[in-house]
């Protein structure tokens, strides 16, 4: 069961954090994965370290701001592998600043990256997947779509946003024999959480609001996105997976 022997996927922001984790579960499972990210120099190791351990990775260095560059990594695929069956559109960025100092060019870079990025590449995905009745599309979330917390206004609306679309295109999809889930962590201790996980107050808080107690380890977010990915969640659908300690099934 889960296995992904012959598929190939595509994960974005994967040059580290949660998207190099499920990229690696991926390619355990037995998928070639394209490794996204923007520098070239950052992916090299990362196909290297699946090539020593017997698994297939390539590096697909692009901005998944860049309508052109998301067709032709997609289409690319395609052409060399003959079939492209798994997206997880995973990239994203975070801006924290109160409401009133935020600028509206940062709101915009945040919104390009963490939602017009993604339906680019489920648009894309669907291309490709739509003629051969059958595909994955699996969005990264977060749990702050459910509950909020202030100075990212502009986050939590992408992120927001990403779990209706995810209910949409599942919705329209589904007859193609596709399916749009989201994956939607709680905390986990990656770059983008780095001057939080610094700030001892937070980091105490984190721990205690976490009925888990702690922060998510990469270890545990690949296998959600192995299952969602795998033949075996057929009939799992439009779904928001919250992986997250129980964090949001807290008050
Ligand atoms: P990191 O900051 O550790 O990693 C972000 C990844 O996104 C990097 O690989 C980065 O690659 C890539 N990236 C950013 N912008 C672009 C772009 N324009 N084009 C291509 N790649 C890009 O973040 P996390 O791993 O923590 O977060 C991953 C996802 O999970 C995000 O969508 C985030 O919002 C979400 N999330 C994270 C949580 C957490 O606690 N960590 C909680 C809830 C959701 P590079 O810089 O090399 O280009």
């Amino acid at each position: 069961m889960f296995s992904l022997a012959g598929k190939v996927a595509l994960v974005t922001g994967a040059s580290r954090g949660l998207g190099w984790a499920m990229a690696r579960a991926l390619a355990q499972a037995g998928a070639t994965v394209l490794i996204n990210g923007r520098d070239e120099a950052t992916l090299r190791p990362r196909v290297d370290e699946l090539s020593k351990a017997g698994l297939k990775g390539e590096a697909a260095a692009f901005d998944v701001t860049d309508e052109k560059a998301c067709a032709a990594c997609i289409q690319g695929a395609v052409q060399r592998h003959g079939r492209f069956d798994i997206l997880v559109a995973n990239a994203g960025i975070q801006h924290r600043r109160p409401i009133a100092e935020f600028e509206r060019a940062d709101f915009q870079r945040v919104l390009d990256t963490n939602l017009t990025a993604v339906w680019m590449l489920a648009r894309e995905a669907a291309r490709v997947m739509i003629p051969r009745k059958s595909g994955r599309i699996i969005m990264t979330g977060s749990a702050s779509a459910f509950l909020a917390r202030p100075t990212i206004s502009a986050y939590v609306a992408s992120k927001g946003a990403v779990h209706a679309m995810t209910r949409e295109l599942a919705v329209e999809l589904a007859p193609h024999n596709i399916t749009v889930n989201a994956i939607a962590p709680g905390y986990f201790a990656t770059e983008m959480n780095t001057a939080l996980i610094q700030n001892k107050e937070f980091n105490d808080w984190v721990c205690k609001r976490t009925p888990a107690g702690r922060w998510g380890t990469l270890d545990e977010i690949g296998p959600p996105a192995v299952f969602l990915a795998s033949d075996e969640a057929s009939f799992v659908n439009g779904h928001i997976l919250t992986v997250d300690g129980a964090f949001t099934s807290s008050m």
